[in-house]
């Protein structure tokens, strides 16, 4: 997803209001439809049945069939799709959309012409029911656009996001692998004994950050104070999200340019930050440490970056069971619990081989990966699991 700023007129943006309340009408009727189910009872409705009850419900209201009917049906199909992450256990069941908070619609069916610039900064995006609007051109729109996701931030900002799956990286061809672990004082660690660092807010804007949180917990509800300093933290918020967006791009591209496989620890990131459970093998030892940890994992974006990397490099990431990766020593391969000291440093009890604890888990999972890394010079690795392709149409309408 590359995102640009849109800059819609005042009369365009009551357009794009009524489109975000349509499609959080629907998502809303459809999680109602699905809140009223049981075990027992009969199935509820499919996004089949859905749409017809659309087609219903626009036949009876005035105001939704002024609508777009490719949004309130995309709305459909984003809560289809969220109910199948549910049931596959990736992530929790959909809930209400609330009036402000993470408003948008999508738009599939994007033909060539729809997306344009205009002059060096400035560009243009047709939107159903609203026509062009103008969109900072602050990069190169991707190529052959399929759909886009319009959003409003909680500082009142519209955003475009362009859904079109990045180009394949070219592999160097050196057959050489990388084993990257994730960190917790550092956002990765690779075999080579980089340290990888998401960049966060710096220590001004920390500071900034905390005297807002402070002032919003004295501003009175519902006051005109405190709306002003909700949207300065949204604004604070949104800089280091963009800041590290930025990041992930840059490292997953250079990754996917210097190595021909990407080792990485196979791990179901929803349940993981929920529990902490199975993150460090050496077991926890108290509940601080471990909140800590969650913290670290989300704001590292580890899921997203993996999934870049797959897009960048499609067959060169290799997923590794991380089990024991972190107590077993690389240098002589003895495993034991106590090898690892402390969170950052590992101490082998067997051969005294001592490495920062990330960057041996990292070797480890290079080296797991490393007989399927002599194999894929010549093509597929062997007994690698066969479905590593993107699948690249269910990709698309995300
Ligand atoms: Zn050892």
């Amino acid at each position: 997803m590359s995102r640009y700023r849109l800059q819609p007129s005042p009369a365009q943006e009551q357009v794009l209001l009524e489109h975000c309340g349509h499609a959080r009408y629907v998502w809303n009727l459809a999680v109602e439809q699905h809140s009223h189910w049981k075990p027992g009872r009969k199935t509820a409705p499919g996004f089949a049945e859905q749409c017809r009850q659309l087609t219903e419900a626009r036949a009876e209201n005035e105001w939704l069939r002024a609508g777009s009917i490719v949004v309130q049906q995309q709305a459909l199909k984003d809560f289809a799709q969220a109910m199948a992450n549910f049931f596959g256990k990736t992530h929790k069941r959909p809930t209400w959309r609330r009036r402000g908070r993470g408003e948008g619609f999508r738009i599939v069916a994007v033909k060539a012409g729809d997306v344009r610039r205009l002059s060096r900064n400035v560009g243009e995006v047709k939107i159903p029911k609203v026509g062009w609007v103008r969109l900072r051109w602050s990069r190169a729109v991707p190529e052959g656009v399929k759909s886009y996701r319009v959003t409003r931030d909680a500082a009142g900002r519209w955003h475009v996001a362009f859904a079109a799956i990045p180009e394949p990286v070219p592999a160097p061809g050196t057959g050489e692998a990388v084993g990257m672990d994730r960190g917790v004082a550092v956002s990765a660690a690779l075999s080579t004994g980089e340290m990888l660092n998401a960049p966060g807010l710096r220590d001004g804007e920390k500071a900034r950050l905390l005297r807002l949180l402070r002032k919003l917990a004295r501003a009175e509800r519902g006051s005109n104070r405190r709306g002003k300093v909700k949207a300065a933290i949204a604004r604070t918020r949104a800089r280091e999200a963009d800041r590290r967006k930025d990041w992930m791009e840059k490292t997953s591209t250079g990754l996917a340019r210097r190595f021909d496989v990407i080792a990485v620890e196979d791990l179901k990131i929803p349940g993981m930050t929920r529990s902490a459970r199975g993150t460090l093998e050496a077991p926890g030892r108290n509940v601080r440490q471990k909140a800590g940890l969650n913290r670290g994992i989300l704001a590292a974006g580890w899921g997203r970056l993996v999934e870049r990397l797959e897009h960048k490099a499609p067959g060169r990431v290799q997923k590794i069971n991380p089990r024991y990766t972190s107590q077993t020593c690389n240098a002589c391969g003895h495993r034991a619990a106590e090898s690892r000291e402390s969170q950052s440093r590992f101490r082998c009890v067997a051969c005294g081989h001592q490495a920062h604890a990330d960057v041996n888990a990292a070797k480890n999972l290079r080296d797991t990966a490393a007989g399927h890394a002599v194999a894929a010079r010549g093509g597929l690795p062997l007994g690698g699991p066969a479905n590593r392709e993107p699948q690249r149409d269910l990709l698309l309408v995300r």
